[in-house]
């Protein structure tokens, strides 16, 4: 097979250069193409650049959790259309389509399992179900995993990577900011720790109610953080923003975050977290 042929410009491949599909992954920091397999030996971080590739729910899961395992609660419910939403699409579309894609029926797993022995009631949003948005569903899911930490007197860790409130529910997405601070004032009241993880990005009316109600806040390097994209409060304020404004980095600077962990320490840094302030015996 002839590999070469030369041509008036010399030695050129007959070989399209063609990639296949997920066999190589091009690094968003660096720009750098990266075997896949390499990538997720490193637990998607950049081996150049440390740039921190968003991963799905599942394998945060499998990243945190002991033997990967979370005993699942709620995996049926699923949004109703209670405005009967339109915009380009129906958003009965909309959630159908995210479904598929996902194979969950709105976008957070939530259960019980442990941390290195230590129970814990847990969550972790996925981005690929609808940019993360919380509607009723996830605002539903969120304080049910906050109610079993209440009743069974153990530590609640939040994973959270969202664009914010659904505008599909409208003023019932929002309500869900209120019923999850509420409910994490009765857990603090009971004294159990709610550690709050922020993964890229988590911003909005997610980041305005329980990812920023942690008792200790860990974050992902460089994550976007926030509540309004940056050109909303340019615009409102009308003064120009700071250099990194909106990031791990300057949210810690400020006193915002307790931790900025790397993927590859998080789970070590969550269960140091939770022997520092659980002090239930394990099978107590
Ligand atoms: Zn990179």
């Amino acid at each position: 097979m002839d590999w070469f042929r030369k041509s008036k410009d010399g030695l050129v491949s007959q070989q399209k250069k063609e990639i296949p599909d997920g066999l190589w992954t091009k690094c968003k920091g660096c720009g750098e193409v990266i075997y896949s397999k390499i990538l997720e030996e490193q637990l998607w971080v950049c081996p150049n650049c440390n740039y921190h590739f968003r991963i799905n729910a599942t394998k945060i899961i499998s990243l945190l959790l002991d033997d990967g395992q979370l005993e699942t609660y709620d995996d049926n419910l699923s949004s109703l259309d209670p405005l009967s939403f339109r915009d380009s699409k129906k958003y009965t579309d909309r959630i159908k389509a995210s479904q598929q894609k996902t194979g969950m029926k709105d976008g957070l797993i939530s259960g019980l399992g442990t941390i290195d022995g230590l129970p814990v009631s847990f969550a972790v949003m996925d981005f690929a179900f609808m940019g993360g948005s919380m509607g009723s569903v996830v605002g539903e899911k969120i304080a049910r995993t906050i109610e079993r930490a209440i009743e069974r007197e153990i530590p609640l860790v939040i994973v959270s990577c969202s664009g914010g409130a659904r505008m599909q529910e409208g003023i019932l997405s929002l309500m869900q900011m209120a019923k999850t601070s509420a409910l994490l004032a009765v857990l603090a009241k009971k004294k159990m720790p709610y550690i709050s993880i922020l993964t890229n990005p988590t911003t909005a009316g997610v980041m305005a109610s329980y990812a920023s109600l942690g008792d200790i806040i860990i974050a992902e390097p460089k994550a976007l953080l926030g509540f309004a994209g940056p050109r909303v409060i340019q615009q409102t304020i009308g003064q120009d923003l700071p250099e990194g404004f909106q990031s791990s980095e300057f949210f810690m600077e400020h006193g915002f975050l307790d931790v900025i962990s790397e993927r590859k320490d998080l789970r070590r840094n969550l269960s140091l977290c939770l022997q520092y302030t659980y002090d239930k015996p394990v099978n107590g």
